[in-house]
């Protein structure tokens, strides 16, 4: 339904359409100049009622607007410019936006002034607004700022549209049941992931990963470009994430296709993962689940199978101490080529024996995010203090290690 029409014209504006008639303007440059006067009208209409108020019949087109150059008038050419652009893709939602000669948009600024108008709107903005509205009706796709699936950008002075593909996001929950699995791709620390000898030519110190296993079915369905992995955290290459799994954010890359037969991919995965990775409830997400999931600082809980010799009520003791305590962490030897080397200060928040037998023992425990579990065990020979090698004045070993839950949320 079309808005009512209100147009009342204050003989100031009157005056200042007077001083523009001055100036080679198309219908639309001409109208908008009083584009935020009065409602429900287009600028051509507005430039009609104006010039009727002057006493002048119909605006004239105009071959070379010294505001548009024309650009408006070649509206139908740049929706066509926009459907070629995303031919091939799927898309629901998109924004429209365009880059003009700032010459030409310092002109406009400079002709408010000039002729004395209130009421101007920018070329640019009334572009992108009529454009939007011409690509909505000839594709049925919904125009706005709010989570396109493409971005267009009118380059108005070369003559071409640019597209933007914006990724799709999935988030969801693994468990990793292999204990040779890295969590994301690992480039080749020789090649640095150009392929040599060391590496066989693969760029990647392991055959594959959680993220490459996991990513694959999406990424051939999709027709993605590439993907990117975000875990909320992530657990050492050989311990296990087991319980309701890690919380981690899919990032498909420049996809042609965006809608996913989830049911489908998910069964196609427990194939290709064979054993090694499952995936827990993937559903479509906003692109700011990738921040929360970064910024999330949630406590662990892990199983750790430790050798040593202690008796449980030494074991218990112990631990019984280390509870109350702050524990000072160095970075870990085994990190500390890719880690800053500081010193952190983080908690056991619950330990217990669960699990005792000739000269090994399992705790369970629940640590705080950035707990190095191992070193706290071992000691990483005085870095981590107090350690429970330290409590316990005898040397352990961490043999196994899982992480049972991540407590995002409760469960
Ligand atoms: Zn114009
Ligand atoms: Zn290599």
């Amino acid at each position: 339904m079309a808005e009512p029409v209100v147009f009342e014209v204050p003989e100031t504006a009157l005056a200042a359409a007077r001083r523009a008639r001055a100036h080679p303007l198309c219908p639309e440059c001409f109208g908008r100049l009083f584009g935020r006067l009065g409602h429900g009208l287009s600028n051509p209409e507005r430039a009609e009622r104006i010039l009727r108020l002057l006493g002048e019949g119909p605006p004239a087109p105009i071959l070379d607007c010294t505001v548009c150059r024309g650009a408006f008038d070649r509206l139908p050419t740049w929706v066509e410019r926009v459907e070629r652009a995303a031919e091939g893709l799927e898309w629901h939602r998109f924004t429209c936006g365009s880059r003009w000669d700032p010459e030409r948009l310092a002109h406009e600024e400079a002709l408010w002034s000039e002729v004395g108008t209130e009421w101007g709107e920018s070329a640019r903005s009334a572009f992108n607004r009529e454009l939007g509205k011409r690509v909505e009706q000839r594709t049925g796709a919904e125009g706005g700022p709010e989570r396109p699936d493409l971005v267009f950008l009118a380059d108005l002075p070369v003559g071409l549209v640019q597209v933007t593909i914006l990724p799709i996001y999935l988030r969801g929950r693994y468990r990793k049941l292999d204990r040779t699995l890295p969590q994301t791709r690992w480039p080749c620390r020789r090649c640095q992931g150009r392929g040599c000898t060391v590496c066989a030519g693969t760029g990647k110190t392991y055959p594959t990963s959680v993220e490459e296993i996991l990513a694959a079915p999406y990424l051939a369905a999709a027709r993605a470009e590439g993907s990117r992995f975000h875990g909320m955290g992530r657990e050492d290459i050989d311990a296990r994430m087991l319980g309701r799994g890690r919380p981690f954010v899919l990032e498909l890359l420049r996809p042609r296709v965006r809608t996913l037969d989830l049911g489908r991919l998910a069964e196609e995965l427990v194939r290709t993962a064979a054993g090694r990775v499952e995936v827990l409830d993937l559903v479509p997400c906003a692109a700011a689940e990738v921040v929360r999931g970064k910024e999330a600082a949630p406590e662990k809980s892990y199983p750790v199978v430790v050798v040593g010799e202690a008796s449980v009520a030494k074991v218990n003791e112990a631990l019984t101490v280390a509870v109350s305590r702050a524990i000072a962490q160095r970075t870990p030897t085994r990190v500390a080529h890719r880690r800053s080397d500081r010193v952190r200060t983080r908690r056991v928040v619950a330990a217990h024996v669960v699990e005792a037998g000739a000269g090994r023992f399992t705790l369970e425990l629940r640590t705080e995010a950035g707990t190095y579990v191992k070193e706290w065990v071992e000691g990483d020979g005085g870095r981590t203090e107090p350690s429970l090698t330290g409590l316990l004045g005898t040397p352990l070993k961490v043999d196994e290690l899982d992480v049972t839950e991540i407590h995002d949320t409760e469960a």
